[in-house]
């Protein structure tokens, strides 16, 4: 199997890269437009396509900002808000798995920023139904929280006649190059169920798995292409305007608003996932699982392109990482009342790549520097699911007595 030269991409990137016969990557071709493309330009091109969306009558919001208490969203939000003054409507979608300081950045995002907010809580009973199906018939806990995030601001977009959909980085561009960024391309139905949604769109669960029922998924169900062009809905990316980089535009974030990290089970980033239990933990332990590689080796190939790490430097951390065996197994298990064997044999038929060293716990030097912030709570524990609105879970509990 081929392997970049100078990140650590290999042809099994499930987004098809495409390795030249300089045993470059075309991840890392087009990163290398963030060096020579006139930014300017783009960034100018960008102002223009803003200003033909502000509504001058203050009568409806400009666009609308897909946000969670992770990834990207202080910054998108800065630049739409404050950088360019436009007067977004901030949408998300409950991910269910959500940690205490993921909590705090959203509620502080919309506080800090001064926007308006709606988002979606679906049921939770839904949600485990939901997951136990995903899990059984395609190897995935995370379906619901890609269907979810990529469907509810286009469901806002086409009920409030929003058209303006703006996202951070294209993440088929930023790591396997499948674009220029020239190409602009914008948000489309038939990438996030190809890619986003692993092929499965809400209507394909209820073919899949009989015991599912239509107002199970109702929430999940990507609007008509009708009610889409009657609005005009259209989503862009601000990777494709400006050169992004989300470790420094992290750093500007934690600085002027107070975003705070935490330290990641199965990555050195601190910033990107904070908000999620599993997202860096047994949901990346499953991606090793089908792939042979997880998030430490996209966190590792970003910084090479960077120039924040070498090579070498880059392997020795992306193993340290993925080798690791994460602690949160036990929260999805007892939330879907299920043994961990019977997780694991769910997950057998998809499971190509086993873990066959394990990591220990000695801790890993860390030759880029990942800002860790000061907790805002500090006597609060990481310890289990924070749901929104139905109290507090923990292991062996499950009281309401520490309702968020
Ligand atoms: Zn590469």
């Amino acid at each position: 199997m081929k392997q970049c030269k100078r990140c650590l991409y290999s042809e099994n990137h499930p987004l098809n890269i495409i390795i030249d016969d300089e045993g470059i990557c075309s991840g890392c071709h087009v990163h290398e437009e963030k060096n020579t493309l006139d930014w300017n330009a783009r960034e100018s091109k960008l102002r223009t396509l803003l200003e033909s969306y502000r509504n001058t009558d203050g009568m409806s919001y400009d666009c609308i900002i897909p946000v969670s208490g992770g990834r990207d969203s202080y910054y998108i939000v800065h630049l739409i808000k404050n950088v360019y003054g436009m007067n977004p409507l901030l949408v998300s979608y409950n991910k269910h798995y959500n940690t205490h300081v993921g909590i705090r950045n959203y509620q502080y995002l919309k506080t800090v920023f001064d926007c308006d907010a709606l988002q979606m809580v679906v049921q939770p009973q839904k949600v485990k139904k939901i997951t136990l199906s995903t899990l059984k018939h395609f190897g995935s806990i995370y379906w619901h929280v890609l269907a979810g995030q990529t469907v509810f601001p286009v469901q806002t977009a086409v009920r409030f006649k929003i058209p303006l959909i703006i996202w951070g980085v294209h993440q088929g561009i930023d790591q396997v190059g499948m674009f220029s960024h020239t190409d602009e391309v914008e948000m489309t139905r038939r990438y996030r169920k190809e890619h986003d949604l692993m092929g499965y769109e809400a209507e394909d669960l209820l073919a899949l798995d009989p015991t599912l029922t239509p107002n199970d998924v109702i929430q999940y169900v990507y609007p008509h292409d009708k009610e889409i062009e009657k609005v005009g809905v259209r989503g862009i990316y601000l990777g494709n305007y400006i050169p992004w980089d989300t470790k420094r535009q992290h750093e500007e974030m934690i600085e002027k608003y107070g975003y705070e990290t935490i330290t990641q089970q199965r990555t050195f980033d601190s910033y990107n996932d904070v908000d999620c239990v599993h997202y860096s933990g047994l949901h990346d332990l499953i991606k090793y699982q089908k792939f042979g590689y997880a998030k430490a080796t996209d966190h590792v190939c970003r910084e090479i392109r960077w120039g924040r790490l070498t090579r070498e430097e880059g392997i020795s951390l992306a193993k340290a990482f993925e080798t690791r065996v994460p602690s949160d197994i036990m929260y999805l298990c007892e939330w879907l009342a299920i043994s961990e064997e019977e997780l694991w044999n769910y997950l057998k038929p998809f499971k190509r790549y086993t873990l066959t060293e394990l990591a220990s716990s000695a801790d890993i030097p860390l030759p880029c520097r990942f800002t860790l912030t000061n907790s805002r709570a500090p006597n609060i524990q990481e310890n289990g699911y924070v749901l929104l609105e139905k109290g507090y879970i923990t292991l062996n509990k499950g009281t309401i007595d520490d309702i968020v």
